[in-house]
């Protein structure tokens, strides 16, 4: 692989995302937020009224049309930016994520989108273990589930121990999947967010790719 890829991988809620956009945006790179790819799936199935298990989804994930990019998200052509995030989608992405072919389609579409964008900054939960085990710079970025939840509930709101409750609860299925679980890829660098600012996280990332000569 040629391209300048930077893995970014860690649980929900860790600053994953506000942290890549930072970099991509300072390195001049693209941005793929696979988890909106595989919320994007979720939605489809929903609509179709399958249940998140069914193995159909597979299917699904074969044909369906995700747009991402630019701050929405269109699945088959409707708008599904906010939908994505929303309650429904959110109970039913892990099981809809552990469909080894809804995971095959994905991983195919995220290497194809890195060869069409000249590389990027691509974020999920088995980018450096599975997707691009090669990129240039492996993070796992992490942070207290409380952490996670207090920045969470200042973005979207809710009780702070139900959406406590609810992150403990995917890190665990995310986690203990059979098919590409949630790990710290070998060769990763682990990046603590607790206590630190998102300027202080993105500063030590470029700090990093450059001691990993890639900057
Ligand atoms: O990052 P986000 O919380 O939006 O991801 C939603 C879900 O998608 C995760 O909880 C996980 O089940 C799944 N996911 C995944 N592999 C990725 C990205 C997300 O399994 N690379």
């Amino acid at each position: 692989m040629n391209e300048l890829v930077i893995a970014i991988d860690g649980p929900s809620g860790a600053g994953k995302s506000t942290v890549g956009h930072a970099v991509a945006e300072r390195l001049g790179l693209e941005y793929l937020d696979t988890g909106a790819m595989y919320r994007g799936v979720t939605f489809a199935a929903l609509r179709r009224g399958l249940d998140p298990h069914d193995p159909e989804i597979a299917a699904v994930a074969e044909h369906v049309a995700l747009e991402i990019g630019n701050g929405c998200i269109c699945v088959d052509g409707v708008e599904a930016t906010a939908e994505i995030r929303g309650r429904e989608v959110t109970a039913a992405v892990s099981a809809v994520a552990a469909n080894s072919g809804v995971r095959a389609e994905m991983v195919r579409r995220q290497r194809a989108w890195v060869v069409e964008h000249g590389g990027g900054v691509v974020e999920g939960r088995d980018i450096g273990s599975i997707v691009f085990p090669d990129a240039a710079l492996k993070l796992y970025i992490t942070a207290s589930p409380r952490v996670r939840a207090e920045r969470r509930v200042a973005d979207i709101g809710g009780d702070i121990d139900d959406v406590e409750a609810s992150i403990i609860e995917r890190d665990r299925k995310d986690s203990s999947r059979a098919d590409s679980p949630l790990v710290e890829a070998s060769g990763a660098i682990t990046v603590d967010t607790t206590g630190l600012t998102i300027d202080e996280v993105v500063d030590q990332i470029l700090d990093l790719l450059g001691r990993a000569g890639a900057s």
